[in-house]
């Protein structure tokens, strides 16, 4: 992008360009790992009605520290990993890519590293936080590998190093017994370790918050846009240490967690376990897709997540792509060559989007 020479935007943000996963009508929408499951009646009555009481106070500032969010949001991780966590080890904000920012603006002093392909916010929040971003490797199959990534460790020293188990957009988990090595490579300089857990609820592997009691140095990030099927609420959430989150509190915007999105959040909590059961749903969808797709001769990276990465089809990605679309079925080009990335939606989505699959190949 060309900037007006009049316009004084910072020399480091002039050649990046804004996220941009196509926002398109389609008939199948497979391309954000959205939850493809509405809210039931029963949940979206009583959001309405929270929400409808907090209406008559809306002249009022909301809850800054959101503690009651924060408390039942401890219970949730509690309950899920056998963690004894409080309030105190909870941050909230707007989508957990406001949680990243915070993080950049309270620790980006030294550089970041991230082990690419993975999460492409990570290393466009860090440039626009001013911190240098290191990518760092993974295997040619896209495998997490734990010696390459010490040894950058070792050599970079960065202060932030970011992991997403399971990984966006490659869909694998890291082993915890990886994430502890890696928890004690970063200690070794002073180094923090940042775990993004975004698809956590899809994934059988333990949650790097069983280890945020012996290595305080690491950060688990955790988001309800996915398995709680809350992405058009906005709310994400840090786990650590209480002295991060204390230091999550010197860069947040005063009043950042609207009074209606705390209310509305607190509720889709109580809701969980119709919830999480259509996560259950999705995950035993993703392997009927995952035969599926290997039946039409594809390959599949292995997932522990809401999405598959495949390939194995002889069209260009971009042009199977927008074939793709052009029958209705909007899904991800990720930018890796001869990959697309599918997000596991209802029935009739996945239904629609192997059919339209079938007749392109
Ligand atoms: C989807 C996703 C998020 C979620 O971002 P929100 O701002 O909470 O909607 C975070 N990290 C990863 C790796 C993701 O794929």
């Amino acid at each position: 992008m060309s900037w007006p020479t009049w316009l004084p935007l910072r020399d480091e943000l002039r050649a990046l360009s804004p996220y941009g996963a196509p926002q398109v009508p389609a008939e199948a929408a497979l391309n954000t790992n959205e939850n493809p499951y509405a809210p039931s009646l029963a949940l979206q009555g009583a959001i309405t009605d929270a929400v409808a009481q907090v209406c008559a106070s809306l002249n009022r500032y909301p809850d800054r520290d959101a503690t009651q969010l924060r408390s039942a949001l401890a219970t949730y991780m509690n309950e899920g990993s056998g963690t004894t966590l409080g309030a105190q080890n909870i941050w909230a904000a707007n989508g957990s890519n406001e949680i990243i920012q915070s993080i950049f603006l309270a620790f980006g002093s030294g550089a970041a590293i991230g082990f690419t392909p993975s999460y492409s916010m990570h290393p466009l929040i860090a440039k626009v936080a001013g911190t240098t971003w290191i990518n760092g490797q993974r295997n040619s199959d896209f495998s997490f590998n734990l010696d390459l990534a010490v040894q950058e460790i070792a050599t970079h020293k960065p202060i932030l190093t970011f992991i997403t188990t399971p990984n966006n957009p490659t869909g694998d988990a890291i082993s915890i017994s990886d994430i502890a090595a890696l928890a004690i490579a970063v200690s070794a300089h002073g180094g923090l370790l940042i775990v993004d857990e975004a698809y956590a609820e899809f994934s059988s592997e333990k949650s790097a918050l069983t280890l945020i009691d012996s290595h305080p140095h690491v950060l688990v990030i955790r988001t309800m846009s996915k398995a709680f099927a809350f992405a058009g609420a906005r709310v994400g959430y840090l786990i650590g240490e209480p002295r991060v989150i204390d230091a999550m509190m010197l860069v947040r915007l005063p009043y950042h967690l609207s009074a209606l999105t705390q209310a509305a959040a607190l509720i889709a909590l109580e809701y969980r376990a119709e919830l999480l059961g259509n996560v259950a749903t999705l995950i035993s969808s993703r392997q009927g897709l995952i035969s599926s797709l290997h039946n039409l001769g594809l390959s599949t990276r292995p997932s522990a997540a809401n999405f598959i990465l495949f390939t194995g089809f002889s069209a260009p990605a971009p042009q199977l792509w927008s074939q793709l679309l052009e029958k209705g079925v909007l899904i991800r080009d990720v930018g890796l060559s001869s990959y697309l990335r599918v997000t596991v939606g209802n029935e009739a989505e996945n239904k629609a989007f192997l059919k339209a699959l079938t007749e392109l190949l």
